[in-house]
């Protein structure tokens, strides 16, 4: 029999789940499907996040204690978050661009605005009411969230990974000064952990193509509900605004990370996408740059050739305030409800879309849905209604599936970006 390689099996898993996904929803069999399939689904989804926590934590105290000096640390600090910031903000401009020349506002049917309006109109509330608990926090209030007062608190929810991440930071610096016999213990300990994990995510990859499988046939046959010809309405008035997303994220996937890479390293464009294929399916299948985290170090590490030291660092990182593919979608979101409603948004409201996504994508958590939540942030603003999202709530969980995929393929590519200018990417 021929051994196929892990993405290809992936691969076929996703293939199979949506032709499944597809047949149970035209058939009817939701039912069973959310009763005999999404469980495995889920089961998987657990499994990636279980590991998340002790990975992020032993990857990083090892890589940080590792570190020959400090000033390492705030360099490859200083780097990684400029390289964020500036791809976010590019990735903004392209959702702009993409948004104003094709218009696609203009497009949608009145008798369908006001049917999209009255049929979300009581999932808007839940949204608006959750933006509304993130405004109400000061400004300073991300940096205060950032330290725990008990890291078993921080460890048992993975929406903590950031506080992790600080204490990671801190007890590997202190490890580097104390004693080297008294560090090495603890040393040894962290290290032994960061293998036994890695051996963990090879062993949950096994599962990968029938936990792909489950998840993709249950978001499809949870997206077309009772009614599939519905959603056909739906994906038809929507297709347009769709199109803007999806063109915009392609660009900023094909486009910005190969000028990224070219910029700051040797990695050929085939070699980067081959290896981060896996990362990049399962960023699809989970709509969660979380759950996917595991997975996106491995690959990072064992394919691209990036050292774990730069690797524990800058994607933990970027899984949590990174989200280009999310910053993208925001601002065509914005602009396109703004446009269906008849508003004409000048110069400086958009200056205010590009400040306000690429903050609101650094606040917008790594689970799937995060990002239609800070779209209302952004939507107040700009002084547009936030019952707006109304507009385009049904078709948010497929924009969010892909949008998760660059989220991650921007974090991959900062990673390969700053080993190489470290001189540590291997191979
Ligand atoms: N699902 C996205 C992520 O996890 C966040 C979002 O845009 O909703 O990266």
């Amino acid at each position: 029999m021929i051994k196929l390689e892990l993405h290809w099996k992936i691969i076929i898993g996703l293939v199979l789940g949506l032709m499944f996904g597809v047949l149970a929803a035209t058939q009817g069999w939701g039912a069973f499907v959310s009763n005999w399939v999404s469980p495995f689904g889920k089961i998987f989804i657990s499994l990636l996040k279980l590991i998340a926590v002790p990975l992020v934590l032993s990857s990083l105290i090892t890589g940080v204690a590792s570190l020959s000096d400090l000033k390492k640390l705030s360099r490859i600090g200083g780097r990684t978050i400029s390289i964020y910031i500036v791809t976010t903000a590019i990735a903004v401009t392209i959702g702009l661009l993409s948004v104003n020349i094709l218009q696609p506002g203009t497009t949608v049917p009145d008798e369908m605005k006001t049917k999209l309006q009255n049929t979300y109109q009581s999932s808007v509330t839940g949204r608006v009411e959750a933006a509304e608990q993130v405004k109400e926090r000061s400004a300073l209030q991300p940096i205060v969230d950032m330290v725990p007062s008990n890291f078993f608190n921080s460890a048992s929810n993975n929406r903590n990974m950031l506080q992790v991440v600080f204490v990671a930071i801190i007890i590997g610096i202190a490890l580097i000064q104390i004693k080297k016999e008294k560090a090495k213990p603890v040393l040894d300990f962290f290290e032994g952990i960061n293998e036994l994990v890695i051996k963990l995510v090879d062993n949950i990859m096994l599962i990968a193509p029938y936990g792909v499988f489950a998840l993709i046939a249950d978001t499809i046959t949870s997206i077309a509900g009772k009614n599939i010809s519905n959603v056909l309405e739906l994906l038809g008035a929507l297709a347009f605004y769709m199109f803007a997303v999806i063109i915009g994220l392609l660009f900023q996937t094909l486009f910005t990370y190969s000028l990224v890479l070219k910029l700051f390293s040797k990695m050929s464009f085939k070699k980067f996408y081959q290896g981060l294929a896996p990362a990049q399916i399962l960023a699809f299948s989970t709509s969660s740059s979380g759950a996917t985290l595991p997975v996106t170090m491995e690959r990072c590490e064992e394919e691209l050739g990036v050292s774990e030291e730069v690797s524990s660092f800058v994607l933990p990182l970027g899984a949590t305030i990174n989200m280009d593919g999310t910053a993208l979608y925001q601002a065509v979101a914005a602009v396109f409800i703004a446009q269906t409603i008849g508003m004409d948004l000048g110069l400086g409201a958009q200056l205010t879309i590009v400040l306000t996504a690429v903050l609101a994508s650094i606040g917008t958590a790594a689970v799937p849905g995060a990002g239609v939540i800070m779209l209302v942030i952004i939507l107040e603003a700009i002084s547009v209604p936030s019952a707006g999202i109304a507009l385009i709530l049904g078709v948010d969980r497929i924009l969010d599936m892909l949008r998760t995929v660059t989220n991650v393929t921007g974090d991959a590519s900062v990673a390969v970006a700053v080993a190489s200018s470290e001189g540590e990417l291997k191979n």
